[in-house]
């Protein structure tokens, strides 16, 4: 599994339904199923949330690939924030067999052992050229993660067969919503006498 593969699998959790990232049970078995089995299953509320974190620095980062201003989660702390949960994970470099990784301190809490694997995944694939496909889809309602496997980086939906016939099919209506008014009721940019012109608005539409 790539960094941008692991990125995006945490990125999706919480997508819909019951949040991976909700209790010590629950990661365990998301992890489980991502990396194998699992040692110790524990994993504190602080940890949890650190990891929740990551999961919206990723989505944030996505969300922007793809052209969105920001994200679609309200903000708690801003990520970077020094009382944030992100800052009180206690992590210490190991050089062990000339590579790099991090380690918890202490032991026993399962989202501490995910968060230093995430956080060595996102160390190395926000500085690699993969991480601008890392996308979150556009789709109303939907910020999907996946990665951009097209060659010009143009991929701008989950699935085209839904969030992006939805998204076209309302704005192919909102154009033809124009097209079909009354030329009487378009506004007019003047008739010559100083006035605009006064055509009859049409009704609202029933949507
Ligand atoms: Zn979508």
């Amino acid at each position: 599994m790539s960094d941008e593969e692991l990125l995006t699998a945490l990125a999706n959790t919480g997508h819909e339904g019951a949040d991976e990232m909700a209790d010590p049970a629950a990661l365990a078995s998301w992890w489980a199923g991502l990396r194998g089995p699992v040692g110790g299953t524990a994993s504190s509320e602080t940890t949890r949330a650190a990891l929740r974190d990551l999961r919206r620095a990723v989505r944030e980062a996505a969300a922007r690939h793809n052209g969105a201003d920001g994200p679609r989660d309200g903000p708690e702390v801003p990520i970077g924030d020094a009382r944030g949960p992100v800052a009180g994970l206690a992590l210490r470099p190991d050089l062990s067999g000339g590579r790099v990784s991090l380690v918890p301190q202490g032991d026993g809490d399962l989202a501490a052992d995910v968060a230093a694997v995430v956080l060595v995944a996102l160390l190395r694939a926000s500085a690699g050229p993969a991480w601008s496909r890392v996308k979150a889809c556009r789709g109303a309602d939907c910020g999907w993660v996946f990665v951009d496997a097209s060659r010009n980086r143009s991929r701008r939906w989950c699935e085209m067969a839904s969030c992006g016939n939805r998204a076209k099919t309302a704005t192919f209506r909102a154009r033809h919503r124009d097209e079909r008014r009354p030329a009487a009721a378009r506004p007019r940019r003047g008739d010559g006498t100083g006035r605009l012109g006064t055509g009859r608005q049409p009704a609202p539409r029933a949507t």
